[in-house]
């Protein structure tokens, strides 16, 4: 098949796309750098049956695909709020020229959705029936509303053009390949131990997230894509909940590392908790995330080991 991955060079695009090249597919990357990087994509580059394309998905683009996975937008917040028009831009304006493009080629399309979708959420653990809980003008919501507002064209698209959609919601996923830079929780924590520097946690850090391993993720976003299921949207994400200092004293144990820990304050709409409540994905895709988060962790603090400096600074 001609897949195309939008955002292959990010971080889970680069593992997805290697996953698709392996499994034999003609895989082509549309990808603008924006956060981004060749070096993600390296291993694969002079694969014959893998190409990379320069392209910013604002803009429309005329290819041939049976299968799109729309992940280009950039997804730390740090980075998404250092251009909150170009964000919105790309989720919205990327997701329809994308969609347009799946109709055009009866192609099927999987549209990377997340958790921020549920805001700070009211329900614990999050079903994919909640509505959620988002700020529309608060300085989250240009990824946030941007995603929703991709979710609702997904879905327009199926009943009004009988388009072939799949949404995933996709819970915080972590692993190799993640920038140096990238600003999130995790690559922060263990770049931080790693370099001597203190542990900087926001707020007073008990605050929760769910984290899912690249690996697992990879699998359940291909999982979706081929399934028959295209009815809802459909989380996905290791329903493990830790709080952030869970997260400082599991990578102090495994670095061997113990820094210093400094409070800085908690950003703005900050979600205060998230789960992914995941009996769906089980139900329908048959899938379950199987990488413990003590391994996952162990392979990314070893991949920033050896890669200390992959990033944009
Ligand atoms: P990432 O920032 O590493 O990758 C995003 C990629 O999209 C980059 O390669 C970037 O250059 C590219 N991009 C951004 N804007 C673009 C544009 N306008 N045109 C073309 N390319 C563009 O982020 P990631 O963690 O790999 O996330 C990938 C997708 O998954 C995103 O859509 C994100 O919203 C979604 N997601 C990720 C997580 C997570 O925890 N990693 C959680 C929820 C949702
Ligand atoms: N966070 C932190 N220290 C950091 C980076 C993030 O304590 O160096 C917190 C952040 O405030 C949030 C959680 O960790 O509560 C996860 O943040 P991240 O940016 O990874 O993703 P989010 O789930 O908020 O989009």
């Amino acid at each position: 098949m001609i897949v195309i991955v939008t955002g292959g060079a990010g971080f889970i695009g680069s593992h997805l796309c290697t996953h698709l090249v392996n499994e034999g597919n003609e895989v082509v990357c549309i990808d603008n750098f924006y956060t981004g990087m060749e070096t993600n994509l390296e291993h694969i580059a002079d694969n014959p049956h893998f190409k990379l394309i320069r392209h910013d998905i604002i803009e429309p683009i005329e290819l041939r695909a049976d299968r799109i996975y729309n992940l280009a937008c950039p997804a730390s917040p740090v980075h998404y709020q250092a251009d909150p028009i170009r964000t919105i831009k790309t989720s919205v304006f990327g997701a329809l020229n994308m969609l347009e493009f799946a109709r055009k080629n009866s192609a099927r399309m999987l549209q990377a959705s997340t958790s921020e979708i549920y805001g700070d959420p009211h329900e614990q653990p999050q079903t994919e029936h909640y509505w959620g809980n988002v700020n529309p003008v608060g300085i989250r919501s240009c990824y946030d509303e941007g995603k929703r507002l991709a979710e609702t064209m997904c879905f327009e698209y199926k009943r009004q053009y009988s388009a072939d959609i799949r949404v995933a919601r996709i819970f915080n996923t972590y692993g190799p390949r993640m920038a140096v830079d990238d600003g999130r929780v995790v690559p922060n924590l263990i770049n931080q131990a790693l370099k001597g520097q203190s542990l900087t946690v926001y707020g007073d850090g008990s605050q929760t997230r769910s984290f899912c391993y690249i690996d697992d993720m990879v699998d359940g976003l291909i999982r979706l894509m081929e399934s028959d299921y295209s009815e809802s949207p459909v989380n996905l994400g290791n329903p493990l909940e830790l709080s952030i200092l869970d997260v400082v004293e599991l990578i102090q144990k495994l670095t061997g590392i113990k820094g210093e820990v400094v409070f800085r304050k908690l950003p703005e709409d900050d979600p205060a908790r998230r789960k992914p409540d995941i009996s769906l994905a089980r139900r329908v895709l048959n899938w379950n995330p199987k990488v413990s988060i003590e391994k996952g962790m162990r392979e990314t603090i070893e991949y920033f080991r050896q890669e200390p400096h992959i990033g944009h600074d």
